[in-house]
């Protein structure tokens, strides 16, 4: 059946794509999506590459080659994450982007998706020249994004000062103060109490939900946590205070181990201070092969995609994994975490904690009026664990697995906006 749908075209077609892609046509061909719809899902509604010359410090001018990609815009202005990272490319970004979709249509937001990024070492640029590439690259996407259009947010490699920089040239160009054209902002300029720590929060809000679920006491349980930027370090710090052993983390250069426990705070400080998880006293060093490999009841992959493949995933030795990072997890290590009964929570899920308070902090700015912390939090668990107790609900009665069952609840939301919206013209 897949085979009389459209080949994707070569200027996408990468690993992370045909993944996202691969997961996307199972699910619709299990729920015999309407296959008007499901042609238009494959692809984007709207890509853009631009390149983006740079003063670098030493005087000269350095191309950079960004991208911003609108997947779908059925249910609303599209919303997504900037991502700077060495290995960004289009079809990366393409996927992410339906991702977007996905996860919007999935937790119920008023949101298509996109994703943006820039092919770039942000840890190998100084603070001036990620100022100028930002502010470029925000000129060169101009057309695309707004309030009402398309809604940046921080991804991998980028922060809320990145997100100051991309609203202050947005609202010079405008003439006026416009915060809602990106969310994960600082608070002093209209970004919402609680973002930074959304996605980390849901993740942990997910994880209480699957234990309470499976029956597995958290008392006694331990976690492995890879990755340690906004989403690994935070969702590690509230596993702990939700009486989780985190015996596990890693960065990007490597881990430390303790059966024990691990201090969450003290490795914060620690990583803060020297940047590095090298040379800790608390723990052993690890690879980060070796960290996804150790047994626990909850592996959190919170770092880049593709971490969890056919070659390590009949080493896992996990109960439960819960994607914080986007695409994880390769098609074919699904199929082998599914042999293997891992119940694994999918990233459209498991990470919408942040996407999900971006929406809060686009209505508080639209709105001109501003919540409290508290308010933020409960009704991201609102939102976060209704849409969970669906999808398991979901997927106990058509015995399929989570990401399925994510995919097409997902799927159907979006297929009823396109047919009551039509094809224009
Ligand atoms: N980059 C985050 C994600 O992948 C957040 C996106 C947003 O808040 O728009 O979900």
């Amino acid at each position: 059946m897949i085979e009389t749908l459209q080949s994707v075209p070569p200027e996408f077609d990468t690993p992370t794509y045909r993944d996202v892609l691969s997961q996307l046509d199972a699910a619709a061909e299990w729920v015999h999506l309407d296959r008007n719809i499901w042609k238009r899902l494959r692809l984007p509604q709207r890509a853009l590459c631009v390149t983006v010359p740079v003063r670098m410090d030493s005087g000269d001018v350095h191309v950079f080659q960004g991208f911003r990609v609108q997947h779908d815009s059925s249910l609303g202005p599209t919303k997504g994450g900037v991502r700077y990272h060495p290995a960004v490319d289009l079809g990366e970004v393409a996927a992410l982007a339906m991702n977007m979709t996905l996860k919007c249509a999935l937790v119920g937001l008023p949101y298509g998706g996109a994703k943006g990024g820039i092919r770039c070492n942000p840890k190998n640029m100084s603070r001036g020249e990620l100022q100028r590439l930002t502010r470029r690259y925000t000129t060169e996407i101009l057309p695309l994004i707004g309030p009402d259009h398309d809604i940046p947010a921080p991804d991998v490699g980028t922060n809320d000062q990145v997100m100051a920089w991309m609203m202050d040239t947005y609202s010079q160009q405008r003439g006026y103060a416009v915060p809602g054209v990106v969310t994960g902002k600082p608070i002093c300029i209209g970004g919402s109490l609680g973002r930074e720590e959304a996605t980390g929060r849901g993740v942990v809000y997910v994880t209480m939900e699957v234990l309470r679920r499976l029956g597995i006491k958290a008392e006694g349980a331990t976690a492995v946590v890879q990755g340690f930027g906004n989403v690994g370090s935070v969702a590690a710090r509230f596993l702990t205070s939700q009486g989780i052993r985190v015996i596990g983390v890693s960065d990007s250069a490597c881990g430390v181990y303790n059966n024990r426990g691990l201090n969450v705070a003290d490795l914060i400080s620690y990583k803060k201070a020297k940047h590095t998880f090298e040379g800790y006293p608390g723990g052993e060093r690890i690879t980060n092969e070796a960290l996804l490999e150790l047994p626990c009841t909850i592996l959190v992959p919170a770092a880049l995609s593709g971490q969890i493949t056919e070659d390590n995933a009949n080493r896992l030795q996990c109960r439960v994994i819960v994607e914080g990072a986007n695409s994880p997890t390769t098609r074919g290590a699904d199929e082998i975490l599914k042999e293997r009964g891992i119940f694994a929570v999918p990233d459209i899920l498991a990470n919408s904690g942040g996407v999900i308070v971006s929406y809060f902090e686009w209505v508080q700015d639209l709105q001109k009026y501003f919540w409290k912390e508290k308010e933020i939090n409960d009704k991201l668990h609102e939102v976060i664990t209704t849409a969970f107790n669906k999808v398991f609900e979901f997927s106990a009665t058509e015995n399929i697995d989570m990401r399925r069952a994510s995919m097409v609840n997902a799927i159907k939301r979006l297929a009823d906006a396109h047919l009551v919206r039509g094809l224009y013209p």
